[in-house]
């Protein structure tokens, strides 16, 4: 007989009509019982009622009937025998009362057995697991709600069924069989295809089934899919795969570092001071361990294989004691990255610049998984600084070229006081031999003389002081004399150019803390540029104005301004200025801003560049303010 697993308790409507006939039954007895003249134990067929209860209610409920039946028993035997002495009737309501009993005890021992059972069969029945119970031909008897969810077949579907056919099991060996024969179960991994046709992994158990003589007459078998688990499982493991050939392939060192002793400090983390929490961390610092490393990271280390890194201390090994703690620190207090750059002690001692990045992959396993990356950057330094050291050169090699381009104008410069000096030497010499000589007039000419030799001398001086490669020698500078002295260095060029040079500064807000010689030097580059830029010009008036204020952004300190009214930069170099060998010119080399924004920045300024509508190109240069500057008096405004 065909066996759905399903509890088999009659419907609410089905209860309501035979509890119904039982309360019928029952005052049909009593009146029968009470009132007719019968001598048989009439009140026997009480039993039935109760029969009836046990079949549609609960342990409570037949108690209560069982006893109503035995008082209306009671009763009829008062109304009918009352007073009489012992006969029959006595015995006739023994009797009743007995199987009424006997019939309720045996129906609460019925009802407790039937409410296992059919706890038990909700719970195959509403198992996730597949129940299926075949008989010895392979029939399919039996059929669960984990099975129709599971294979897709309703249960009226596949019972009558071949389980072979239905389920075209695969992978169950002979052994399986032969196992169930001999022990009576066989557990084990099965795969089935569900009515869609896909395939699936089951972890199934197969329970012999034993008819009453003991023989067997089928199976039942609990099935648990496995199909999910078996591909997270793959899924893991090929993410496992993945990760750890990214973790070795990477090219640079990466340390699993496994820092659970500070799980101790991170509740109270927040509430500790940093000094103490560094305290504490100091005595715990070389307990974190390495878990794993990749060969970059045993490289850096030293060590021969990832595997010798395993177990050993990380900040006893190469980190320095004290960027541990801080790497330490900043995690416990839950940040999740730290970065770095720091010195390793690499092998034999060698120091080596790193990078380093710790961070923690995932908060929920607490400390236990710190990666700790460090980037190899000691090639990069030794590049750098010879990049620094490459640019100082080029930028002495540029003032010198810049000084040789001005060469003619200086010429001039010395040219011009020394055919003065001749002039006025000849006029005082005039004047002494005339009778009576003329001093006052021969003194004046000795004046003029001794004046046009002191900007002679200047002129000489800023060549040597420009062509001496000093280093940065900071002082306090204003820097409108500055500029004065370049335009004065320049005014050859800017005469020759047809370039009027306007200046415009306050000296109290004009002062800077610089180097006097690069800042002559940003100063000269930039008014070279602008009178060259203007050079072109022809349909308005070649003007630079150099303005001197006070800065307030981006940094505070004061500001520089050069506007031409040149043609502007070209659109094509506006982006890259500022870097080493753009240039326009056909004879320009392009390093003149590169080594203005070098000598900004290395003054804690700033240098920028753009357009002036309608015309004109304007450069602006941002300088610290001395320490002192706020205490200098506020002097006149001169232009
Ligand atoms: P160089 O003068 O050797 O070309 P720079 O670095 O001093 O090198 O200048 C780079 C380029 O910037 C110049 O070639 C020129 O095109 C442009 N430039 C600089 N100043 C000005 C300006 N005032 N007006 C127009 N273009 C300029």
């Amino acid at each position: 007989m065909p066996v759905l697993i399903r509890g088999n308790e009659p419907g609410q409507f089905q209860m309501y009509w035979l509890r119904l006939a039982a309360g019928g039954i029952a005052l049909f007895i009593f009146l029968i019982n009470t009132m007719t003249p019968l001598r048989d134990a009439f009140a026997v067929l009480y039993v039935l009622v109760v029969l009836l209860i046990a079949n549609t209610c609960g342990l409570r409920t037949i108690i209560i009937t069982g006893c109503a039946c035995i008082v209306l028993t009671f009763v009829s035997f008062l109304i009918k025998h009352f007073g009489e002495p012992f006969n029959g009737a006595y015995l006739r309501l023994a009797v009743s009362i007995t199987a009424i009993g006997v019939a309720t005890m045996l129906s609460v021992r019925d009802r407790r057995t039937r409410d296992a059972l059919s706890e038990q069969v909700r719970m195959l029945a509403f198992t996730h697991d597949t129940v299926i119970v075949r008989d010895a031909e392979d029939t399919i008897i039996g059929w669960n709600d984990g099975a129709t969810k599971l294979y897709g077949w309703r249960s009226d579907e596949a019972i009558g069924s071949k389980g072979a056919v239905l389920l075209h099991g695969r992978n169950i060996s002979s052994r399986a069989t032969e196992e169930l024969q001999a022990t009576g179960q066989w557990s084990g991994e099965i795969t089935r295809k569900r009515r869609d046709g896909q395939w699936i992994v089951l972890d199934a158990r197969w329970i012999a089934r034993l008819d009453s003589s003991g023989r067997a007459c089928g199976v039942i078998e609990f099935g648990a899919d496995l199909t999910e688990q078996k591909q997270a499982t793959a899924e893991r493991e090929r993410s496992e795969q993945q990760y750890s050939a990214i973790f070795q392939a990477v090219g640079f060192a990466i340390y699993e570092v496994d820092c659970s002793i500070i799980n101790i400090l991170a509740h109270d983390a927040t509430g500790l001071s940093v000094d103490t929490l560094q305290k504490r961390l100091e005595q715990l610092s070389d307990k974190p361990y390495i878990r794993d490393a990749n060969h970059a990271g045993a490289e850096l280390a030293g060590q021969p294989t990832p595997r010798d890194m395993a177990g050993k201390s990380i900040s006893a090994l190469f980190i320095d004691q004290k960027v541990w703690i801080d790497i330490l620190c900043s995690i416990v207090r839950g940040k999740i990255d730290y970065t770095v750059e720091t010195t390793f002690t690499g092998p034999e001692g060698r120091q080596v610049d790193v990078v380093l990045r710790v961070t923690r992959p995932t908060a929920d396993i607490g400390f236990r998984r710190i990666l700790v990356m460090a980037l190899d950057v000691t090639e990069r330094n030794d590049v750098q600084m010879k990049l620094r050291a490459a640019h100082a050169e080029l930028a002495h090699a540029d003032r010198i070229t810049t000084l040789g381009q001005l060469a003619v104008s200086i010429a001039h410069e010395v040219n011009q006081p020394l055919s003065a000096i001749t002039t006025f030497a000849n006029s005082g010499q005039r004047w002494l031999s005339r009778t009576p000589p003329n001093i006052s007039e021969a003194l004046a000419c000795f004046d003029q003389i001794a004046a046009n030799s002191s900007r002679a001398a200047e002129v000489i001086t800023r060549v040597r002081a420009l062509t001496t490669k000093e280093t940065s020698f900071h002082t306090e500078l204003d820097l409108g004399d500055l500029a004065k002295e370049v335009t004065l260095l320049l005014r050859q060029e800017s005469a020759g150019k047809q370039v009027e040079i306007r200046t415009y500064y306050d000296p109290a807000t004009s002062l800077v803390s610089g180097d006097r010689i690069q800042l002559q030097q940003i100063i000269m580059n930039v008014m070279m540029n602008a009178i060259q830029a203007m050079s072109a010009i022809t349909d308005r008036a070649r003007i630079l104005e150099i303005h001197i204020k006070p800065a307030l952004f981006p940094k505070t300190g004061a500001l520089m301004s050069f506007q031409d009214t040149g043609p502007g930069f070209n659109s094509s170099t506006e982006a890259d200025l500022f870097e080493p060998f753009v240039t326009t010119k056909a004879q320009g080399m392009g390093m003149g801003l590169s080594i203005c924004r070098e000598i900004a920045c290395m003054h804690g300024g700033a240098i920028e560049a753009a357009n002036h509508l309608p015309y004109g190109a304007v450069v602006t240069v941002t300088l610290p303010l001395p320490a002192t500057s706020n205490d200098r008096p506020n002097d006149a405004i001169r232009s």
